[in-house]
């Protein structure tokens, strides 16, 4: 029989969760590249325009029902927003 001993399965489940972290923190460091590039990318374009978070109001937290801060949803805590100008606004402005 080929039947892998215990102490095999146990090397394979311990690589496997190595694997598997280091691809979780890899996804992490892409997510947090992507998110910089959007940055970028929305500073650069005349369509959008950089305002005060509608939801937290510029303060990066919300008050829940119960009293506690948490982290805006909305902004991600970062206090602003991207919004996409509303066409009439660039017509009137183009002309
Ligand atoms: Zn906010």
């Amino acid at each position: 029989m080929n039947e892998k001993t215990l102490e095999e399965l146990q090397d394979e489940f311990n690589s496997l969760s190595r694997k598997r972290m280091k691809q979780i923190i890899e996804l992490e460091e892409t997510t947090k590249e992507l998110v910089g590039l959007a940055e970028k990318v929305y500073e650069r374009s005349p369509e959008y325009v950089k305002v005060v978070c509608l939801s937290c109001n510029g303060k990066g937290t919300v008050d829940t029902e119960e009293g506690k801060k948490i982290r805006c949803q909305v902004c991600q805590g970062k206090c602003f927003m991207w919004v996409k100008r509303f066409q009439e606004v660039e017509r009137a402005n183009g002309s």
